[in-house]
Order: C-alpha cells, then structure tokens, then sequence
C-alpha cells in the first residue's frame, strides 16, 4: 500500500552548482583534475525504491543539464509531484535548499519538500528550524527509510529522518543501520536518467558507475565513510554486479565504467571473482575504481588489467608518516609507493589523491608530501584541502581548537579551506595546493609522457582541453 502523498515523486539535484552528490566526497567537479560529472546513481537507486513500492518517479539533473531555478519551476508545475527529494551537500546546503522553498512557491502544501544529505545527521533538526519549507531531510543509508516513508510508516519510527511531531517540533530519529543485504536493493533505476549527459572526460563515451559494495572499516579522521557504515564492508553477490554490468551494455550502449566503492579492491576473492567474470561474459569494457594502497597486489592488478581496468585511485594522503598516524590512514607511506609500482607494473594508470591542511599539517609534511608524489609520479594528480565535515572526528578536533575558519564552512570546499592548521593559515594552505598542483602537471616530461600514453589524436585532443582549463583555473584563480 502506498501513501498517497507520494504518489508522484520528483527526485534532484539543485541548481546550485556542479557538485558530486552521491558520496563521501561531496567535491566540486570543477576543483577536480578529472572534470568528470558522474551519474546520480544513488539517486536512480532511491527512484528504483520508489517504483518498487508503487509510486511514479522522474529525475532531474539541473547542473549537469546546465539548466537553472526556472527549469525546476516549470517541472514542477508541469510534473505536479506530491514530493520532491533533492540531494545536498554540506558545503552547498543553504544553497541547495532554496530548492524547499521553490516547491513551496509553485506547489504549496500540496507537495512535500525533502532534502537528502550526510549534514543531517548532526544538522537535522537545525535546518528544520531554519528553512520552515522543508519537510523532512534522510539521512545515511536511508533507501529503507524511504521505502518505509513511501508505505506511509509513522516517522518517528523511520530511522535516519528529520521531521515535525504533531506540534510543529523538529525531531530527529537515530542513523539506520547500515544495510547487510546490498542485493535487497534494486539496481538504479537508469531508464529514469539521461545518460547521455555523462560521458568519459577522456573518451568522449558513455560511461555509468556500479556500486558493488559499500562500506570502510577504516578509520580516517576526515571521511564520513566508517562511521556511515559502522566501519563494515558489504559485498554484493558479484554475479548481480556482472549482471548490472552486462545491462547497461546491452540496453544503453554503455561500456565505460567506474565501479565505485570506499574500497573496491578490498576483497580479494570477491574482486577476482568480477575481474573472471568479465573474461568469461565477454564484456568488452573499459573501467576504473577506487584503492587503498594496502589492498592490491599482483593478482589482484594482472587480473584488473586482464578484464579492462585502465585506472586505479588511491588515497595516498600525504609524504609524511606523521601526518598518516594523525589522520589514522592505517598505511605506511612505503606501502603507498609500492602500491604505485605494482599498477605501473601491470600497465594500469594512477591517479593519486592527497589531503593536505589537517591540524598537524606545516611547512616541512607539506614538502614532504610533494616531494612524496612527485616520486611516485601517478599519472593524475589532486590534492584536496581537508574540509570538517559535520559528524567527522576532523569536525570534532578543528570545533574543539578552534580552526574553523570564522564565516564558517560555508561554500567552500577542497579547493578553498575551510579551517587553518596549527601553523598554517587558510590563504597559506590554498595558494600551496595551487602552486603543487601547476608545479607537478606543467612538467615538461609529465606533458610529453601523457600525450605519447593518449593513443589517439582525440584523446590527446580532449587531455589538451583538460589540461588548459586546469592550467587557467590554477594560475588565475586567487
Ligand atoms: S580508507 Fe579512509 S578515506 Fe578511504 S573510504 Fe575508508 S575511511 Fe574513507
């Protein structure tokens, strides 16, 4: 039975900037080497929950449609839904929430405004006080509780929900457990989206992402993904993945993808078990994923490369062993290293991620960490400035002395800190992650090796094109 107050449902995101949605990373596209806009895959889940249950669904994609406020107004009024969930991030949140107060002004009280994002958790009931159009906002793993809220449940019952009791009063329900069943999930629901609009940055081609498993046991200060998933790691049965995999090939002409997970590679056997089944399917496809640097191996890269992995992204942090205990990264800076030769070794490409700016942070690991990775030498680079998401043990230390910076969290982002460290200031922090990136991406054999590595004009073509936005957004920006 389906309440009828959602019977029509409009899922999306905000005409508040181009922003990664779905995960832990919450980034802007823009600040990103890879200026690649990924599909709402989570989302198309949450509308595939929503067809399940009996309602109609659509989807909208306003930044990556490049399309504005007045496009939201006109679905509105033309889809006429009974509620409207959209996806925010911390960072942008008082933005995306004038997205409340449009379905407010074209539907009144004939639509519900929710909002979907990791800040609601501790967030919650404040924003309820703050933006009196939105209704309620979901948190966490949260397709159950959608499921539940779709069936008409109590709310107080609903794990994960900020709401109003029967007098008006922000409540706030505890997190939901993470789901120990990701097969209980229906695959998203991709018939709803325009994939077209999603492409391989280095292709040109059409390219989706899977989310094979969920879930980090690690315990890095800066990332929601542990506490999210109470630090355990779920697998879906692979041949549901390979399933998934073969459909987007076979009905949307899909064979670029990111399988994306905290730790993709983190089950050896269960990974292999994708890494053959590609083989034996056939699946002539192209794909990259997400590491950590402790969880490859030989095997595990010839049979990635075997089954056309191209690119691995690890995590690497930083240089300095220091600053990996502080952020309790659980890795050895030589397992970074190694980590890099073992795909170097098997053909595949690096892209290295580092987070710089923690509270330990000074002079001497931030030379450390450039010195770090200008050895290694992946092949993307991306230094993201560490920003205290609400509800990280990061937020905790950065409230507790004091580093945030006083406008608050506000829109910034890894590009612009939000917080100092004890010895560096904000502007300092910025100006070094601009000056590391153009220092290690305008390296002449960097340049000529990317180009040779292209193996084609297009693709040389299309690293051109990302190569000046990255170079006038780096010199030009303050
Ligand atoms: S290894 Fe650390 S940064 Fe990576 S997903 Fe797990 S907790 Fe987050």
């Amino acid at each position: 039975m389906i309440d009828q107050t959602f019977r029509k449902i409009l899922f999306f995101n905000p005409p508040s900037g181009l922003y990664r949605r779905d995960d832990r990373c919450q980034c802007s596209v823009e600040d990103q080497t890879v200026n690649i806009v990924f599909p709402p895959i989570e989302m198309a889940v949450d509308a595939a929950v929503a067809l399940r249950a009996g309602a109609e669904a659509r989807i909208r994609d306003y930044p990556a449609e490049k399309k504005d406020w007045s496009a939201l107004a006109r679905d509105l009024a033309e889809f006429q839904p009974a509620a409207a969930v959209f996806f925010v991030t911390t960072g942008t949140l008082e933005a995306d929430l004038l997205a409340a107060r449009a379905i407010k002004d074209i539907l009144g009280d004939a639509a519900l405004a929710i909002a979907k994002g990791e800040a609601f958790e501790a967030l919650g009931v404040d924003t309820l006080k703050r933006w009196p159009e939105l209704d309620l906002a979901l948190f966490g793993e949260c397709e159950p509780s959608l499921e539940s809220l779709i069936r008409g449940e109590p709310r107080h019952s609903i794990p994960g929900l900020a709401y109003r009791d029967e007098r008006g009063e922000p409540r706030i329900t505890p997190k939901p457990a993470p789901i120990e069943d990701l097969n209980s999930l229906p695959w998203p629901a991709r018939g709803l989206l325009n994939n077209r609009l999603y492409r391989s940055p280095e292709t040109g081609n059409p390219l989706t992402v899977i989310h094979g498993n969920r879930g980090c046991p690690s315990k890095c200060i800066f990332c929601p993904a542990g506490t999210l998933s109470n630090y355990t790691l779920r697998l879906r049965d692979s041949g549901d993945v390979l399933d998934e995999v073969e459909s987007c090939v076979r009905d949307f002409g899909i064979r670029e993808f990111l399988f994306h997970g905290d730790t993709f590679t983190m089950n050896k056997r269960w990974l292999l078990s994708i890494c053959e089944g590609i083989v034996e399917r056939g699946l002539k496809i192209r794909w990259g994923c997400n590491s950590r640097v402790d969880t490859i191996d030989d095997e595990r890269a010839a049979a990635m490369k075997r089954a056309g992995c191209w690119v691995v992204a690890f995590g690497l942090e930083s240089g300095s062993q220091e600053m990996l205990d502080h952020m309790r990264k659980g890795a050895k800076v030589e397992r970074g290293r190694q980590a890099i030769a073992i795909c170097k070794r098997h053909g595949l490409r690096t892209h290295g991620f580092f987070v710089i700016g923690l509270p330990w942070e000074t002079e001497r690991t931030l030379e450390q960490t450039l010195r770090f990775a200008r050895e290694v030498d992946t092949d993307f680079f991306d230094f993201n400035i560490a920003y205290p998401l609400p509800g990280t043990e990061l937020f905790e230390i950065a409230s507790r002395e004091g580093l945030i910076d006083a406008e608050g969290l506000g829109e910034k982002g890894y590009a612009r800190a939000a917080m100092r460290t004890r010895e560096l200031n904000p502007e300092r922090l910025n100006q070094w992650r601009r000056k590391a990136l153009l220092h290690l991406y305008m390296r002449p054999g960097y340049i000529a090796r990317t180009l040779w590595r292209a193996g084609s004009p297009r693709i040389a073509a299309n690293y051109l094109r990302a190569a000046l936005r990255r170079f006038r957004q780096l010199a030009f920006t303050r």
